[in-house]
């Protein structure tokens, strides 16, 4: 017997935002990070928490791949304030650290522990949805996805408004994230027919759009349809969890501090010809799924391998077109470095969550 279980509230469309006005919560903290303040997106929220004359606080020290001492920091604001509902503005950097604070406080406090409110700006992560929160640890330079479900939203609200003003690179570094969650849930040992749903919806979504929101980031409907697909992708892994795309975009990001959606749409091409055996004389049980996926997408091209070759050359031409690094040298890493690291990353991401569920179980020399 299997379980399928998503109890975060969505609320989705244009000014889906507007839903705040109508929660009677009296005290919010609002984490986020400093452009959300200094771009005056906070006010939109603040704004509205004004007018039905709720009290909030402010914590604006979020950083991209939150630490554990941001963590720590924010924990001690939301210990003096004693909120009634958190609300998490941001991208996964944002919404991973209010998940983090939430979770520890709630353990602290007698009565009700505060709410949490997801409002995703980037469309990546799906981290609105998700019972996982990454927190890094710059000491190991480690990556560590914490998974409980404790950690899910209960509100999330999609209000694609706020994705209008992310820069191109950012929205195809996400929208790459978006697109490696739809794939490695996929593939997942723990793939469902509820996850598929989820997934094959998310990936034709980023097939459609994402190229539109990353020519012309003003594309409204495009940025809707990411911001779903964003939400379905992470609802789809929720469910299934993922692979070593993302155990080994954990451990090369940490180590060389690499934007994730960019660590993942590097890695990607790579993941899919080891999971599907590609370049060997074994098939993988990987490669039909893959192959599925790919006739989704419209790709149908002849032999299973060769269409699940021309996923994967789609993939790179995509990433390409982009300006995604394609290679360590490319993104401008040290090659001898690189090369010093691999013995730690390999053992990081054969340690990682993420790493059960792919379809392939990796040795340490793989
Ligand atoms: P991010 O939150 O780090 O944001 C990237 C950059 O975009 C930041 O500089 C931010 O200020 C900027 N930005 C965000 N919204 C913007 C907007 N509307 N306009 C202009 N700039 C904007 O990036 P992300 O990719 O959303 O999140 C990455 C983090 O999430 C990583 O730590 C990753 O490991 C984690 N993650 C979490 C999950 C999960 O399920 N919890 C899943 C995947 C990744």
């Amino acid at each position: 017997m299997e379980q399928y279980t998503m109890p975060t509230k969505i609320f989705f469309g244009k000014a889906a935002i507007d839903i705040l006005a109508s929660l009677t919560f009296k005290k919010y903290y609002i984490i986020c990070d400093p452009f959300m303040q200094k771009s005056h997106k906070v006010d939109t929220i603040t704004e509205i928490l004004k007018e039905k004359s709720a009290t909030y606080e402010i914590f604006a020290d979020v950083v991209p791949d939150p630490t554990i001492d941001v963590v720590t920091k924010g924990l001690e604001g939301i210990i003096n304030f004693e909120p009634d509902a958190v609300i998490a503005l941001g991208g996964g950097s944002a919404i991973d650290t209010a998940k983090a604070i939430t979770n520890i406080y709630a353990k602290t406090v007698e009565n009700k522990p505060p709410k949490l409110i997801a409002i995703p700006t980037t469309s990546g992560t799906g981290s609105e949805v998700t019972s996982f929160a990454v927190i890094s640890d710059p000491t190991t330079k480690a990556k560590y996805p914490i998974i409980d479900n404790s950690l899910l939203p209960d509100l999330a609200i999609l209000d694609a408004q706020f994705t209008l003003s992310v820069p191109a690179s950012v929205t195809a570094d996400t929208g790459m994230d978006v697109l490696t969650h739809t794939l490695e849930a996929y593939v997942s040992t723990n793939a469902s027919d509820f996850t598929d749903a989820c997934g094959e919806k998310a990936m034709r979504l980023v097939w459609d759009n994402l190229d539109k929101t990353v020519k012309n980031g003003s594309d409204e409907t495009a940025r809707e349809k990411m911001h779903n697909a964003s939400c379905l992708a992470g609802i789809a892994f929720n469910g299934a969890s993922l692979g070593i795309c993302h155990s080994l975009a954990h451990a090369f990001g940490g180590q060389f501090h690499i934007p994730h959606g960019r660590a993942n749409a590097m890695l990607l091409p790579h993941v899919i010809a080891y999971n599907a055996g590609l370049n060997e004389a074994t098939e993988y049980c990987a490669l039909a799924r893959y192959e599925q996926a790919a006739n989704l997408l419209g790709l149908k091209n002849g032999t299973p391998k060769a269409t699940v070759h021309s996923l994967i050359s789609r993939i790179k031409r995509m990433t390409k077109q982009f300006s995604i690094p394609q290679t360590i040298n490319e993104y401008g890493i040290d090659p001898t470095e690189f090369i010093e690291a691999v013995p730690i990353m390999a053992e990081k991401a054969l340690a990682d969550n993420c790493t059960v569920t792919n379809p392939r179980q990796p040795a340490l020399a793989d």
